[in-house]
């Protein structure tokens, strides 16, 4: 029985310890956003405001045995990933997410923490790029990734454009090129939808350094919003909304780059 269930969305990502990224920001934003969120694990990190300390992948029989589980119970209507760590572990979560169905997938790929810390794998880039960007509903790089994948530097309007493109016939249906590593005064954003509408959404640029988790606090918040039957360039619009205000009404936890206010 699956009708007028509550909206169930689940994250694939890695654990911060520390509260402020990874699954626990996206169990708070789905908290925030009134979806029932679950986490597959994929990796945990020993991590505060200061940085990541140091990071342990799951065994990957185990993150499967967590898509079997959720799978066998749950009726999850979205899904986002994150953190993915290695090859081993994209390719294990490309094989679940084609044996299951949950729901629409946003690809937040995370590459590396604002520290410096990697959270992925070079080698597996190449896999991201070719087994699951196919499957990506909606793929939000900031500007650092995109150029990672589409191996160009990103210096204007125009080269956010192209890349958004490049990624498109990647496979992906819709991309936002995140701005918030930009130069720009503003922090733009660029749309590029399925059915080829583009447009760009500003924001003010807040001078802070309250912005760890940002990434994946906007993409679960896509995710949320598709689970809860918001169209796609819709829950893009309210996610970038919501973390405006998770990054402009400030927290103070930890002595360095604290999360955002996912209760804002
Ligand atoms: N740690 C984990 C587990 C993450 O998934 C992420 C998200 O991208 C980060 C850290 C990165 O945090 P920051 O926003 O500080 O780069």
């Amino acid at each position: 029985m699956t009708i007028n269930q509550t909206p169930q969305v689940v994250t694939i990502a890695g654990s911060d310890s520390g509260g402020g990224a990874g699954i626990q920001a996206d169990l708070k934003t789905f908290q925030a956003r009134d979806v029932f969120g679950m986490s597959i694990v994929v990796a945990l990190t020993a991590q505060n405001t200061l940085g990541v300390q140091s990071s342990l992948p799951i065994p990957c029989n185990f993150v499967a045995e967590q898509f079997d589980s959720l799978a066998a119970d749950f009726h999850i209507r979205a899904c986002k990933t994150g953190m993915l760590a290695d090859k081993e572990h994209v390719q294990v979560v490309v094989q679940k997410l084609k044996e299951v169905d949950f729901g629409p997938l946003i690809v937040d790929p995370v590459m590396i923490a604002k520290g410096g810390h990697s959270l992925l794998k070079r080698e597996a880039v190449d896999c991201i790029k070719k087994e699951l960007l196919p499957l990506a509903t909606v793929l939000t790089p900031n500007i650092p990734e995109a150029e990672e994948l589409v191996q160009q530097d990103i210096k204007t309007s125009e080269d956010m454009i192209q890349a958004a493109y490049d990624l498109q016939q990647m496979g992906v249906k819709n991309v936002v090129i995140k701005g918030g590593h930009s130069s720009d005064i503003l922090a733009k954003d660029f749309v590029l939808l399925e059915n080829g509408e583009t447009f760009w959404m500003s924001s003010k640029r807040i001078e802070t350094i309250k912005t760890h988790g940002t990434g994946d606090t906007f993409s679960s918040c896509i995710a949320a919003e598709i689970a809860k039957g918001k169209s796609i360039k819709e829950s893009i619009k309210i996610a970038k909304a919501f973390i405006q205000g998770a990054i402009e009404q400030q927290i103070f936890v930890g002595h360095g780059h604290g999360p955002t206010n996912h209760w804002a």
